[in-house]
């Protein structure tokens, strides 16, 4: 699904399902295994809906990953071409959705740990493309520099993760000053410069303990906020005799559970912020349908997600979504609707 728009214009999303094995709860509880995928084009993912239904639920996606799949594969297959449109200068975007407990974290940051400067067969997205961006970079001739910012959004409320400062809070605004596709600022967010993947790593490692610092004392913070941790390169280049630097930029979301987009029934505060977060996740759910439908209308403006994405999601860029699942029949409901979420940006 690629095309183009007077010649400018150009959308590109891609959707992948990623299916992990039972967990020991699922096991203990019998939860019988209901998903299945197809092991020769790994495109299809099957659902059985017991006997009562009308046989199986069949979905059709760019990619679907079963539990064999480890975090080599995701990143060999989906991130890789990633890195390459980032490098050659599109902004790109990386989502980890689907419902609390199915992997989104393990997927994005997974194991962060080195050992004598290698990454762990369970390191997931992030300490990977770090790794490979400097890599790639190291052998290149050219002059750059790598940046990162690390953002949680919780409650439409914007909060530094990089901050040496507890709780700063960010603001979105609007950048007038660029031409073209509009774009926003966040005002006095931390851009850290790394000289190498270990000081991203570390910047990671650092600010998903501070979140988790802050979700043990507010009850499932950690399923109903988001984490946005950026990549920036800039790369200098000669090219006919002048110098000119192309920036590209990799957003890798923990979006919060996507359970949180129909929970309701809560009081006060928690119906609020049941009701905020459903906010985000409904509307790049909207932002994404607008953009598959080539609509003119895109209603970035109506979370703070997207406004903080706004200049990664449309025009010249890269969007990869990565819905997790469970295998299990306890799960099917939040399966059915994580998959129908993910179809429709598709
Ligand atoms: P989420 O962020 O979606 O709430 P997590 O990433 O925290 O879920 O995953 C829940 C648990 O399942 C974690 O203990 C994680 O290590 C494990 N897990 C998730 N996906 C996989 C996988 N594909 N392989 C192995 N373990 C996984
Ligand atoms: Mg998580």
């Amino acid at each position: 699904r690629e095309f183009e728009v007077e010649g400018i214009q150009e959308t590109n999303i891609n959707v992948v399902v990623r299916c992990r094995g039972r967990n020991e709860r699922e096991v203990r509880e019998s939860s019988a295994v209901v998903v299945s995928t197809d092991t020769v084009q790994g495109k299809v993912v099957n659902l059985s809906m017991g006997p009562s239904a009308l046989g199986n639920k069949t979905y059709n996606f760019d990619r679907v990953f079963s539990p064999a799949a480890d975090q080599g594969m995701i990143y060999d297959d989906v991130v890789k071409p990633i890195l390459e449109e980032m490098l050659s200068g599109y902004n790109c975007t990386i989502f980890a959705y689907g419902q609390t407990g199915t992997g989104k974290t393990y997927t994005m940051s997974g194991d962060m740990d080195e050992t004598f400067g290698m990454l762990s067969d369970a390191a997931g997205i992030i300490p990977r493309v770090l790794h490979s961006l400097f890599k790639k970079l190291d052998t290149e001739d050219t002059e750059s520099f790598v940046k990162c910012s690390f953002i949680e959004l919780y409650n439409e409320e914007l909060r530094d993760l990089m901050a040496v400062e507890e709780n700063t809070k960010l603001k979105i605004f609007d950048d007038a000053s660029r031409k073209g596709h509009a774009t926003t600022v966040v005002q006095g967010v931390e851009e850290t410069h790394i000289r190498n993947a270990a000081e991203g790593i570390k910047l990671l490692q650092q600010g998903s303990l501070k979140r988790q610092v802050a979700a043990t004392k507010c009850n499932d913070l950690s399923s109903r906020s988001h984490t946005v941790f950026t990549i920036t390169a800039c790369v200098k280049k000669a090219e006919g005799g002048e110098d000119w630097v192309s920036a590209g930029k990799l957003n890798l979301v923990d979006l919060a559970g996507s359970e949180n987009i129909q929970r309701s029934g809560a009081e006060n505060k928690r119906a609020a912020e049941a009701g905020l977060i459903n906010k985000s996740l409904l509307t790049l759910g909207r932002v994404i349908n607008a953009l598959v439908d080539r609509n003119p209308h895109i209603p970035y403006r109506e979370s703070k997600l997207t406004r903080l994405l706004q200049d990664s999601l449309g025009g010249r860029t890269k969007t990869c979504i990565i819905a997790t699942i469970s295998p299990a029949k306890s799960n099917l409901e939040e399966t059915i609707s994580t998959l129908d979420y993910a179809f429709r940006a598709k």
